[in-house]
């Protein structure tokens, strides 16, 4: 029986075309700038996302921390969703290391934080207050639905930092995901921020590995924040070879995980006992609820578990997450169906 493995993309395996790239990789010391394929991969990242100049990092949580440190000093205060990866998922790296303060306002369901909210999250000059330095957002939205950021709405987002002097990062681990779902070129996601950090080792299927962008000075300042957090790596053109990969060959197939998605919330909609918001699910990452009081959710995700299908219990009482990615086949979505359907049946 194969498993099906639907608890994230990150479980994706890197591919042929990866290995063989990594195995023949020319290399160097990366922390004298001298390892061809690490320099290769930063320009091309660069280049990708409309940016001078990119820093390859060990991960996603690794190229947000070194923005937030790059773009604020101790006692500063960034605003960013109560919802988002950065303030839920990142182990307080930023208040831990970075002595920043974190100021949450609401993200909506579609992984918006009103503008309005910004606005008034914003510090006036107080001795009191702390300095706001920086906003953050995050595209696609990972506990939002996997929803996606629109280019007009970033844009506008851009506009209220700009008008306070305040700095915009985006979390963009699966930018390439947006872009995709938006069909637009990933530079038009990215044009108004002054950072935005990516993941290759998710969607893209490369096994290590993020990269970070911004203006020349940014990332000058960041490769010594990466510095600090221990990130200066060696021959890391290894792995960074497959990151090249991963940008050449793994985007445009994201549509492929789009649609595989699609079809299973929309099968999800038609079991009864399981309760999906359709319209929401527009990328690769799906949540829904188990509303059969035949069942606990423990056992739910057990069963599933015993006929090869793996989930995650996460984002509410009896909520579920579901990722498709590079290795779920259309096959595979009817077997999750059937096997919903029947553990909800067997009950
Ligand atoms: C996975 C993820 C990250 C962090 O990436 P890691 O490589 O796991 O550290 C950051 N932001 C979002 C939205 C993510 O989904």
């Amino acid at each position: 029986m194969k498993s099906i493995d639907l608890r994230s993309d990150t479980v994706t395996l890197p591919t042929t075309l990866m290995r063989e790239a990594m195995c023949e990789a020319e290399v160097g010391d990366d922390v004298f700038g001298e390892d061809p394929t690490i320099n290769r991969f930063e320009q091309m990242a660069a280049e990708r996302v409309g940016k001078e100049a990119a820093l390859f990092v060990a991960s996603g949580t690794m190229g947000n921390l070194v923005c937030s440190l790059t773009h604020c000093a101790r006692g500063e205060e960034v605003i960013l969703g109560d919802k988002s990866h950065m303030f839920l998922n990142e182990a307080g790296g930023m208040s831990a290391l970075g002595g920043i303060h974190p100021h949450t306002v609401a993200n909506q369901p579609d992984g918006t934080m009103r503008l309005a909210d910004i606005e008034g999250a914003i510090r006036g000059s107080n001795l009191h207050y702390p300095r706001t330095r920086l906003i953050c957002l995050e595209n696609t939205h990972n506990s939002c639905n996997g929803s996606v950021l629109s280019v007009e709405y970033i844009d506008s987002v851009a506009a209220v930092a700009k008008r306070h002097g305040l700095w915009l990062h985006l979390d963009g681990a699966r930018i390439f995901n947006a872009a995709v779902a938006l069909g637009v070129d990933v530079k038009e996601l990215t044009g108004s921020v002054d950072s935005v950090s990516f993941c290759l080792s998710k969607g893209l299927s490369a096994p290590v590995g993020s990269a970070v962008c911004g203006s020349s000075d940014f990332i000058a300042e960041a490769r010594r924040n990466r510095k600090v957090l221990g990130g200066g790596m060696r021959q890391a053109g290894i792995i960074a070879a497959a990151g090249i990969v991963a940008m050449e060959q793994m985007v445009e197939r994201l549509k492929e995980d789009h649609a595989n998605a699609r079809r299973l919330a929309e099968g999800i909609d038609q079991i009864e006992g399981l309760s999906i918001d359709v319209a929401a699910s527009k990328t690769n990452i799906i949540y829904f609820d188990l509303i059969s009081d035949r069942i606990d959710i423990e056992s739910f995700v057990k069963q599933l578990e015993k006929k090869g299908i793996r989930l995650l219990h996460i984002g509410g009482p009896r909520r579920c997450r579901v990722v498709t990615h590079y290795g779920i086949e259309a096959e595979d979505i009817d077997v999750t169906l059937k096997a919903l359907k029947e553990v909800i049946e067997e009950s």
